[in-house]
């Protein structure tokens, strides 16, 4: 095919996975690189059994569990699979936001080829990796700006930033030699910067693009509930002011902004939200790349705390947080002081804590997608254990089925991709332009 192609190796009826590669001569630019959620995966690995640090992309496409792209892979990753290694033929990756589904298969790509992050996605990135096991591998690291145009030889790349459960995402205009792309990354506009993704969807439609690469995590049938983020505060609110009771919520780890409407709605009821250290270490992180003040920061912010887990020992990024960091008994002493946000990996932590019978549980996170969801079936065990009164209560990071819709026919776009989800076929409704992507096939931008 003649002229520049777009080719989904993954996130196709599959929420999660995004990898897109753009061709354009001699210009080859991939947006997003990351693992999918889907159950194809968990065919062959689980928790418990997982590709080998030393040579994670053999083991990968030993199941075509990633794709089969020559001059993208480091030499170590491949190890002595079947895919030879190659010199770059990719000239640049992008990653719109920090997920692990669009970022979490960086340290398989070849150190030689730059990665495109924004300023403060690379500080997330930073963060998790320093406090977690994930690792995303060592890269030139060239850091974008707001609608600042980015040149990758003949192909014109202008980030803009977006709304989502995670800060700093951000979706593309891509400009090649013939023809013009958006790809909107993962995206909402029921949170605090809902304007941002106005003006992006406003950016592409004006700019009469070629083609539209949508999400639609929420595209489809979808029994979940969803409240705005306001939402989300109003009802924290109401369980806040009405329970005497310690408090227990859990939420995304990396969901900045619930984090800051459960410390307000913390701060309002006269409690004191209780962090993990993880959390503290990534607020203290990305607090500097906020206005200042917009960011709790533990030790500095009223009303904030760390939580103490007893462990036998500690890390360095931990040690600035534990000193003042409190125990279970004292939280457990001063429970109605407190709105203690707990991972669920924690969830022992209740043995020592021993809230109150009739304590609330706010869970702050989507609803099971699947009736017989294991995790949520060991959450509910635990709770009914400890008698803690239920509350979900939750603000997607996506658009809803009609947001959708109504955004593919303001774009105007020629033709419509719509990746990212697991119903695809959703989106036709909004019209002719819409084209069920397959997964690997080329598809010409040249109008
Ligand atoms: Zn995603
Ligand atoms: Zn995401």
């Amino acid at each position: 095919m003649k002229g520049p192609t777009v080719r989904f190796l993954g996130g196709v009826r599959e929420i999660g996975g995004n990898k897109i590669l753009i061709e354009d001569g001699p210009d080859r630019v991939l947006f997003d690189f990351g693992p999918s959620f889907s159950p194809r995966v968990e065919e062959f690995y689980v928790e418990y059994l997982q590709p080998r640090s030393t040579c994670r992309a053999k083991d990968l496409l030993e199941f075509d569990l990633v794709p089969r792209v020559s001059g993208l892979y480091s030499r170590e990753s491949l190890g002595d699979g079947d895919l030879p290694y190659a010199e770059p033929e990719v000239h640049a990756v992008f990653v719109s936001h920090a997920h692990a589904d669009h970022a979490g298969y960086l340290d398989l790509i070849d150190p030689a080829i730059p990665v495109h992050v924004g300023e403060g996605t690379r500080t997330l990135l930073t963060a998790i990796e320093t406090s977690t096991r994930m690792k995303y591998g060592e890269h030139p690291w060239r850091l974008f700006r707001d609608r600042t145009p980015v040149r990758v030889g003949g192909i014109e790349v202008i980030p803009y930033p977006v709304d989502h459960s995670i800060p700093f995402a951000y979706g593309f205009l891509v400009r090649t030699s013939e023809g013009t792309l958006a790809y909107t990354g993962d995206f909402r506009h029921h949170g605090p910067r809902a304007a941002d993704t106005h003006a992006f969807f406003a950016a592409v439609a004006q700019e009469k693009v070629d083609a539209l690469l949508i999400e639609g995590t929420r595209a489809g049938p979808d029994p979940r509930r969803n409240l705005t983020e306001a939402g989300v505060r109003s009802a924290v609110d109401r369980v806040l002011k009405e329970r005497p009771e310690l408090a227990l919520a859990c939420t995304y780890p990396r969901d900045i902004d619930r984090l800051r409407t459960l410390h307000a709605a913390a701060l309002a009821a006269d409690r004191d939200l209780i962090v993990s250290v993880r959390t503290a270490h990534l607020l203290a992180q990305v607090a500097p790349r906020f206005p200042s003040g917009e960011i709790p920061v533990p030790g500095q912010s009223p009303g904030l705390k760390v939580y103490a887990r007893k462990k036998r020992v500690s890390y360095l990024w931990e040690r600035p947080f534990l000193e003042d960091a409190l125990p279970a008994e004292g939280v457990r002493d001063r429970g109605r002081k407190y709105l203690l946000a707990l991972d669920l990996a924690h969830f022992p932590e209740l043995i020592d804590l021993r809230p109150p019978k009739g304590s609330p549980f706010i869970h702050s996170m989507s609803e099971p997608f699947s009736e017989d969801d294991v995790d949520d079936r060991v959450m509910h065990n635990w709770l009914e254990h400890f008698g803690l009164e239920f509350h979900q209560m939750h603000a997607s990071g996506h658009a809803s089925h009609s947001e959708l819709l109504d955004l593919v026919r303001l774009t105007g776009a020629r033709t419509v991709y719509p990746i990212h989800t697991e119903h695809p076929e959703a989106f036709e409704k909004a019209g002719p332009s819409v084209q069920l992507p397959e997964l690997g096939v080329p598809y010409s931008l040249a109008g």
